[in-house]
């Protein structure tokens, strides 16, 4: 298996064909799956906005507030509310705002970005990447499998990195359960989440500043012989740690 970014991708603008601008600068095989970071779909379904477009409703004065007297730095009730906007379940509101967004990915700031977008102030995530992964997918030569990424943080570990929040031709996850391990044990649990690892292993090569490599192709890789599965977002019955969430304060 090896992994290229695609050479040469220009800066993306609303109204963009990505299937094309990808297509044009690789020659793509039905074993590729090509990883899209989510800034430049963003980008083309028009997502960039400017803080001017959400008046800050009371909600979002009172989170502004609150982040204030925590931080000690200047918030804007605006961010807040374009945040509130994007998200159907706050899960924490401090030290940080993090949200469930409207097609289930848990994010700090509902995934919305300030950084690598010119002209406007934030950059909302796709509004429903799997989606957005499917028109790619089905535009691309070959129709490879489709991975929309984003850089996000996970509890328990410093630092972020790429997860995959949107996928179209291939499954999310690939069943180990009933076989076995080199002692024979029968694996009882494992599912395991490619399009995550997949996601994980392009915004390597993506990185996160001026290189301008929003397109990775994993070349090579294979799900194998397995059971698949969609399941990506926890919901909040069997969601034990979210659950736990809803008493806990926030202490200085
Ligand atoms: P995110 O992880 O999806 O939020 O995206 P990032 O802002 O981290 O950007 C991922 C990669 O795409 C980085 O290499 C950026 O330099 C690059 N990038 C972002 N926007 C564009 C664009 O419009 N054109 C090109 N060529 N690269 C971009
Ligand atoms: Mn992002
Ligand atoms: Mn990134």
């Amino acid at each position: 298996m090896e992994l290229f970014a695609v050479p040469e991708i220009p800066e993306i603008r609303e109204g963009d064909d990505l299937a094309a601008t990808i297509a044009e600068r690789v020659d793509l095989r039905p074993d590729d799956v090509v990883c899209v970071a989510s800034t430049v779909v963003s980008k083309a379904e028009g997502r960039a906005a400017d803080l001017e477009e959400f008046p800050a409703g009371p909600r979002a004065k009172e989170i502004a507030r609150n982040l204030e007297e925590i931080s000690g730095d200047e918030k804007d009730p605006r961010f807040a509310q374009a945040v509130l906007e994007e998200s159907t379940d706050v899960v924490m509101e401090e030290p940080f705002v993090l949200t469930e967004t409207r097609f289930g990915h848990v994010g700090v700031n509902a995934g919305i970005d300030r950084s690598n977008v010119p002209e406007h102030d934030l950059l909302l995530l796709p509004k429903r990447p799997t989606e957005s992964a499917e028109r790619i997918h089905e535009k691309l030569p070959e129709s490879p499998p489709v991975i929309v990424t984003d850089t996000s943080g996970r509890p328990f570990r410093h630092g972020q990195r790429g997860m995959a929040i949107g996928w179209a031709g291939m499954p999310a996850s690939r069943d180990w359960r009933g076989e076995t391990d080199r002692d024979g044990h029968e694996l009882e649990v494992t599912v395991q989440n490619v399009v995550d690892e997949l996601a994980g292993a392009a915004n390597l090569v993506s990185g996160e500043g001026d290189d301008g490599d929003p397109v990775v192709v994993v070349r090579g890789w294979e799900f194998g012989d397995h059971d698949g599965s969609d399941n990506m977002f926890r919901e909040m019955r069997g969601d034990f740690v979210r659950q736990a969430l809803r008493d806990w304060e926030y202490e200085d």
